[in-house]
């Protein structure tokens, strides 16, 4: 490993918390779903994004638990970078949960999440409404009942501060708000001139792209945030100063989400990065192309899982075969898919090393070139 970071790979993870003085990044991702858990210090964690357990509990919640910590007093902040199904699932549950959490998410939205949330605050119930959708309600319906005011996340903001730690949102950028301000500007009705086409936003250039910085420690969380976002971070002269060590790889390593000055201008040479895979209808991510570019990158580099759905299976079924077996009352599943963390821990004091500690399906990423190929 490089710069001393030592590596450890095993079937559990200890089940221990950090100590006061020590740091910690964990992403935790099934197959499908990713969410990140931090220690900022002194007991104090934020939660990026949700996923879910195969019972339906938040991952996060379930993995703070298992470490001993409380997270209805510890978490701080909870952040939903985009409302992507991916990154939400359970969403609502860790805000009733979380009680002491300040709720941040991104300022521009799409215009069906901007219904939803304003369908919430004004507590009118919503019929036939998609997943995303209704956790946004859940999300903002239990805000409203305990009066916390959401924090909206844009460029260059300071969401979070406490002792050595501080949180800032990179994103969205102001392009990415005026679009959204456009696209709801439709819902408006007018009179006399047609309507002018304007291109929708879509929720990856709205994502929530975080950097944590902790005494001379910096993290940077990719969310699913795209290359023209990353472009507009990497222009902006307002954001946070110096190279993260540890980088959540945005877009689960997919080449549209890639930016090589991200890597040369907001990283330390080797940093330590993460991925989730994707897996939706056969298509996933991933692909052998985007493992070699990330390992061309750095060598320290890790998945939560290196499993894809065999090809068989994750071609979807014949339609009439699929409508008997649902009329005869067989539940249709997807294979399973395995679960994994990738850790990462470090004493706050300077030039201390980072730990990294792989848990279940997690692996070093060089080991999943051959999985996918
Ligand atoms: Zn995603």
């Amino acid at each position: 490993m490089g710069r001393g970071n030592a590596a450890t790979a095993g079937p559990l993870i200890a089940n221990t918390p950090p100590a006061a003085d020590e740091l910690e990044v964990t992403l935790l991702g099934p197959g499908y779903g990713e969410s990140v858990v931090l220690h900022l210090g002194g007991g104090t964690w934020a939660v990026v994004d949700s996923c879910v357990a195969s019972n339906g509990t938040p991952r996060p919640l379930n993995y703070l638990t298992s470490i001993g910590i409380d997270p209805s007093v510890a978490v701080k902040l909870i952040t939903a970078t985009h409302w992507h199904d991916d990154h939400i699932r359970g969403m609502g549950r860790m805000v009733e949960t979380c009680e002491a959490a300040q709720f941040c998410c991104a300022s521009a939205l799409l215009k069906s999440e901007f219904l939803a949330i304003v369908n919430s605050s004004e507590g009118r119930a919503q019929h036939g409404i998609s997943h995303g959708a209704r956790e946004i309600h859940r999300v903002f319906s239990s805000l409203r009942e305990r009066r916390s005011t959401p924090m909206f996340a844009g460029a260059s903001r300071r969401i979070f501060s406490e002792g050595a730690s501080e949180l800032w949102s990179l994103s969205p950028s102001d392009t990415a708000f005026n679009k959204f301000l456009t696209n709801v500007g439709q819902l408006v009705p007018k009179v006399g001139k047609a309507r002018e086409r304007i291109s929708p936003l879509t929720p990856n250039d709205a994502a929530v792209v975080l950097w944590v910085s902790l005494g001379d420690a910096a993290i940077l969380l990719g969310s699913d945030l795209e290359r023209p976002g990353w472009i507009e971070i990497l222009q902006s002269t307002t954001r946070p100063t110096g190279k993260a060590a540890a980088f959540k790889i945005p877009h689960h390593g997919s080449a549209n989400a890639h930016e090589a000055k991200v890597w040369q201008e907001m990283l330390q040479t080797d940093a330590i990065a993460s991925l989730t895979p994707w897996q939706k209808a056969g298509h996933s991510l991933p692909k052998v192309e985007d493992i070699k570019r990330i390992l061309s990158f750095t060598r320290n580099a890790y998945a939560t899982a290196t499993g894809q759905m065999p090809k068989k299976q994750a071609r979807s079924r014949n339609h009439a075969v699929q409508r008997t077996l649902k009329e005869s009352g067989v539940t249709i599943r997807q294979p399973p898919i395995s679960t994994g963390q990738v850790r990462l821990r470090r004493k706050l004091d300077q030039s201390a090393s980072w730990e990294v500690d792989l848990a279940g399906s997690a692996r070093h990423l060089t080991e999943m070139v051959n999985r996918v190929a």
